[in-house]
């Protein structure tokens, strides 16, 4: 990598972790951690005024970068109009966002929600709504290295075993089968599934695609069946691959779709794009939520939307994946402790090498240190999740800092 490029650094300075969070909350994430305070575009900044990229966004959702315009002024007049009113009631925030996200997707229903996982369990629980209605059996299919959520249906259906070993007994009848493996397929997948579920690039397992030929083997397999396909595109949808939703990379067609993450700006809301046929048995009072689909949350997704599906805003997406990949193609043949690099759009990965002198965590503090954010995907590999609205200076200046950092681990340069 040449240093040329690289814009001056903040001078190293400790990052400003929160004082005393291991006495506020409950072990269940790493303490103290870095305090942020605020944030513009691609960049934060720490309490103690350090700035940082921000390769994370918190974990794929500010599609628009920290304090988008956009949404602030969406949500600022709707705070200012109406706030809560629940789903005993219309608004017209929440109409306009289903018929832009059905004329956007050519689903043809959207039950809202307020995060990911609750957007997997409604999408599971009408599969089982759906199987019952036709007869069929109740188990689902999920996929080794899956992630789907923390709740009972969707922490039932992902993969990591100490996500779903410490809350058994999970809900019962899921076959996990291997991603991209068609040998064995037929046989995992039979008439006592009630639905397969599956991401079409797994995020937190490390931004690792789906082939083309395991999707349409799945949506083969699934409609000669009548089971209905689900894609969770949680964290890939929503822009990130490049294509307002990954199935259009490859030409499937689910029987319902999962958003979440990137959808309101950074508010909480959760989108199950459905089919008729999976929408039609349920009737009222089977499935619900308080908050889900609120006026706030959906008046910033329609901000979001608006933007975020212009052919000429899902372009910049893919010039910006091409040049990320092209940059970190560069780095993984720089250094020898990577041994690749993978992904989809703007949910990239850099994986270590097995005799890696260091493991993920260490290269996540090195990379802060050098004023940059990122996060891990699967046990061996860091994730880049820049905002979509990320420059192509700001790609050059974050695999800069990488390549800093991954040089201060002592690694840089050993010729291939
Ligand atoms: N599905 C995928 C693919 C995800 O990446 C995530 C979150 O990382 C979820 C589901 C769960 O979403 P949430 O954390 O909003 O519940």
């Amino acid at each position: 990598m040449s240093d040329l490029l690289a814009p001056p650094l903040a001078p190293l300075a400790p990052p400003a972790l929160a004082a005393g969070e291991e006495t506020l909350f409950p072990p269940t994430y790493a303490l103290p951690r870095l305090e942020l305070v605020s944030g513009r575009g691609a960049r934060v900044t720490d309490a103690a005024g350090r700035e940082y990229l921000d390769f994370v966004s918190g974990i794929a959702v500010n599609a628009l970068g920290h304090a988008a315009p956009a949404v602030a002024r969406a949500v600022a007049r709707q705070m200012r109009t109406l706030v809560h009113v629940s789903n005993l009631f219309a608004t017209p925030q929440a109409q306009a966002l289903a018929r832009a996200l059905r004329d956007s997707t050519g689903y043809d229903r959207v039950f809202f929600c307020n995060s990911g996982t609750e957007g997997i369990e409604a999408a599971l629980k009408f599969a089982r709504v759906h199987a019952a209605a036709h007869g069929r059996g109740r188990d689902f299919v999920a996929f080794r290295g899956g992630f789907h959520g923390r709740t009972g249906f969707a922490v039932s259906v992902t993969w990591t075993p100490s996500y779903r070993e410490p809350f058994e007994p999970l809900i019962p009848g899921v076959r996990f089968a291997d991603y991209n493996d068609l040998t064995g397929l037929d046989a995992v997948v039979d008439s006592g599934v009630a639905a397969v579920v599956v991401e079409p690039v797994q995020g937190e397992g490390g931004a690792v695609p789906a082939t083309r030929e395991f999707l349409h083997a799945l949506r083969v397999r699934t409609r000669a069946l009548g089971i209905p396909l689900i894609f969770d595109e949680i964290q890939i949808g929503m822009g990130r691959s490049g294509r307002l939703l990954a199935a259009e990379h490859y030409g499937v067609d689910p029987d319902a779709t999962v958003l979440s993450k990137a959808i309101a700006g950074g508010l909480p809301l959760g989108a199950v794009l459905l089919r008729e046929a999976l929408a039609a048995p349920l009737s009222p009072g089977m499935h619900g939520t308080t908050f889900g689909g609120g006026p706030v949350t959906t008046a910033a997704a329609l901000a979001v939307l608006e933007k975020v599906r212009r052919p000429t805003f899902l372009a910049r997406v893919r010039r910006r994946a091409r040049e990320l990949d092209a940059a970190l193609q560069s780095l993984v043949a720089a250094h020898t402790a990577l041994s690749a690099t993978r992904g989809l759009g703007l949910l990239r990965a850099v994986n270590l090498a097995a005799d890696a002198p260091f493991d993920v965590p260490a290269l996540i503090a090195a990379a802060r240190e050098h004023g940059l954010l990122l996060v891990r995907g699967g046990a061996r590999a860091v994730r880049l999740l820049p905002p979509l609205i990320v420059t192509k200076a700001e790609i050059d200046e974050a695999v800069t800092r990488l390549d800093r950092a991954l040089t201060s681990l002592g690694q840089k340069g050993n010729p291939r």
